[in-house]
Formats: C-alpha cells, sequence, structure tokens
C-alpha cells in the first residue's frame, strides 16, 4: 500500500491514479520489437485476458498507443453514418459530443442537469424518432462522480434495432462491471490511467461484428484509427503501428494482478471504497451526484462547506496526497477523489485522515 513520501504524492486523483512499482519496472524493461514473435506471444496472451474483463465473447480487442480521447474519434468515425444522439450530463460526455461535431459528423446532446444520470427512457424517447443510428454515452461521468444506468440505457438501445452503441468506459473498466456482450455494446473503450492502474498514454477497446460491419463501409474515418485496419493486424496478434511497448509489458503484467484478485474481488473492493467516501462525506461535505447513481471509482464531493478549494487540495497535496477541484464550472463547487485502480479501503482511510487533518488546520 503506497503510504505519502515527501517525493511523490499518491494519486488519489481521478486520472491518473497511482501506479504499483511493480508496474513501473514493467514499464522499464528492455524495448523489444514490435514485429517479432515476442510481442505476437504476448498480444495472443493479452487478447482473451481483455475479452474478459470487457464482457465479451468474441469481440476483437485492439491496443492502441492513445489516450482514450484518440478512441473516441475511433469509435465516433468508425461507426457513425448517420446521426449520433450523446447524452451530456458533465465535463467529460460534453467533450464527447464536441468531439462528434469537430470529427464533422451529425450529433446531437441529450442535456441532463450535471449531478443526475442519464435516465434510460428520455435516451428511449430520443431514439424513437428514428433519427440516429448510434448512441455515445459515458458510463461513469468522472466530473459529477456519476455511474450511468448502463444496462436500461442499453436496453433502450437494443429496442430501437439498427443503432450502435459506444460506450466510454474510462473510469469504469476494471472497476465497475461493462459487460459488453450482456449489453450489447459496440465499441466500448477506456485508457489505462484510471481503474487499470496504469501510466498514462495507452488505450484498449472492445469493438463488436457490428462496428466492423459499420467500419468497413465508412470512407473518411481516418488511417491510425480505422477498425479494418487494426483488425487485420490483431488478427495476426500485432500492433497496427509502433506502440508503446512498456505500455504492453505493463499491461500483460497488469491484467494477471487483477485476475489474481479476481473480478468480482475488484468490483466488491471498488464499491467498499465508494462506501467509505461516501460515508466519510456524512457530516462533512454534501455529494454532487443523486443517490442513486454514486459512483465506486470517483467521488464529487459538494462543497457545502464554503472552504476554498484550490487550498483544500493543495494543503492536502503537503500531507502528500494528490486529489482534485472540480472539473471544469465546477471548480470551487465541487472537489473529487479517485478511489480506483489499485487503491483500497485502508489506503483510503489514511487519505480521509489526511483530509481531516487539512479541513482542522484550515478553519473549516
Ligand atoms: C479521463 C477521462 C477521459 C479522457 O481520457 P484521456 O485518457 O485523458 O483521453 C474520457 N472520459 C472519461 C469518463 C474520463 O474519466
Amino acid at each position: 500500500m503506497p503510504t505519502a513520501r515527501k517525493d511523490h504524492k499518491v494519486l488519489y486523483t481521478p486520472g491518473p491514479t497511482e501506479v504499483s512499482p511493480e508496474i513501473l519496472r514493467e514499464m522499464a524493461r528492455p524495448v523489444i520489437g514490435h514485429r517479432g514473435a515476442e510481442m505476437q506471444e504476448i498480444i495472443r496472451d493479452l487478447v482473451p485476458r481483455l475479452r474478459l474483463l470487457f464482457g465479451t465473447r468474441a469481440g476483437d480487442i485492439f491496443l492502441t498507443a492513445c489516450s482514450a480521447t484518440g478512441l473516441w474519434e475511433a469509435a465516433l468515425r468508425n461507426c457513425v453514418a448517420r446521426r449520433a444522439l450523446v447524452p451530456v450530463c458533465g465535463a467529460f460526455s460534453e467533450r464527447f459530443y464536441e468531439v462528434a461535431l469537430a470529427c464533422g459528423l451529425e450529433a446531437d446532446p441529450l442535456h441532463v442537469e450535471w449531478g443526475r444520470a442519464v435516465p434510460a427512457q428520455a435516451v428511449a424517447d430520443m431514439l424513437a424518432t428514428g433519427r440516429y443510428d448510434a448512441v455515445a454515452l459515458v458510463h461513469n461521468e468522472t466530473s459529477t462522480g456519476v455511474t450511468n444506468p448502463l444496462p436500461e440505457i442499453a436496453e433502450a438501445v437494443r429496442r430501437q434495432g439498427d443503432v450502435a452503441l459506444l460506450v466510454d468506459a474510462v473510469s469504469s473498466l476494471g472497476g465497475i462491471p461493462v459487460e459488453v456482450d450482456r449489453n450489447g455494446i459496440d465499441v466500448c473503450l477506456a485508457s489505462v490511467q484510471k481503474c487499470l492502474a496504469l501510466p498514462p498514454g495507452f488505450s484498449v477497446c472492445s469493438v463488436s461484428a457490428r462496428a466492423l460491419e459499420r467500419s468497413a463501409r465508412r470512407v473518411g474515418k481516418g488511417y491510425y484509427f480505422d477498425f479494418i485496419r487494426l483488425k487485420g493486424f490483431f488478427d495476426r496478434n500485432m500492433p497496427m503501428a509502433t506502440p508503446s511497448i512498456g505500455h504492453i509489458f505493463a499491461l500483460q503484467t497488469q491484467m494477471k494482478r487483477i485476475e489474481a484478485e479476481g473480478f468480482e474481488a475488484r468490483y466488491a473492493r471498488h464499491r467498499a471504497m465508494g462506501d467509505r467516501a461516501r460515508a466519510w462525506a456524512a457530516g462533512r461535505f454534501g455529494l454532487f451526484a443523486e443517490e442513486k447513481a454514486r459512483s465506486n471509482t470517483v467521488t464529487c464531493f459538494a462543497n457545502t462547506r464554503r472552504i476554498e478549494v484550490a487550498r483544500f487540495v493543495s494543503a492536502v497535496a503537503g500531507r502528500g496526497y494528490g486529489v482534485s477541484n472540480g472539473y471544469g464550472r465546477l471548480k470551487e463547487q465541487t472537489f473529487r477523489i479517485g478511489h480506483m485502480g489499485d487503491h483500497t479501503v485502508q489506503g483510503l482511510e489514511e487519505l480521509l485522515g489526511a483530509m481531516d487533518g487539512v479541513l482542522q488546520e484550515i478553519g473549516a
């Protein structure tokens, strides 16, 4: 368990999160060629492990040397031919929508008050217009600490027929179940610096047969993120271009550690951390997310005591822990902690103790 040290703040930011020394050592292994048998063997080993994590039996798994923002472009450019519906309930989902426009695609936002979850019925009502061929959903909205009801929204999408479901699972994959096959997710994407607790700069996605069919018919989808091209390489257990090789070593080791813990145990650990963070809020701060949708990987505290958030965050940093102010327009109204990846309830307890110390120190 990482404890606070002078030369390093333990990261409880909701991305990037703390990376274990074992994983950092994997990142520093000598570089190997990306077209050799050794790399093919690692990818051959890694793909089935990632399928289990995503919850897909036969979906294609692609590894890409970019952060999740790159895969937003990939999902949208490969799969949207007509018009995307993007439920917007916070800063990340708002950006997912902006990316659709920046890619030159037709898209409509479905605005939901920040702090609330996207109602499945609202998605169903919009889809009933027949205008959309894709829904681009952020599963866990990291800016507000909301987990959207993925199974219910997925059900609404499925009932509509040929609508692709594109899911940003950036701050859920590995911390909250995403269940790609059960939910009929066509593209499920995540970067690795959140619940997978790797250094930032790499991403993973699962891609359905329908997403590949869509991609085959799309023109102007670019080169680097063309699903058909990626499949051509990954079918041979090869990365498409020179990847971040250190990340591939680290991901293989991290997947073995995740499997050793067990997926269910891992989700339960995240739930326990979420419960602990919410319990700490009682009598101290409000919670920004509505009760039924509070995330188990990130807690967004409402600044009901009117503390100076910037000062609080820097005082917590002085005690050796990284936490985050509110995101974007919530900067001073909220603050956030990420309890994801390799963190434990015991470690979180130390952080909360330090946060109490800071509240006393600043006389809040
Ligand atoms: C962090 C985050 C992103 C952005 O991911 P990058 O890896 O920084 O590109 C997107 N969506 C959500 C929900 C996030 O938490």
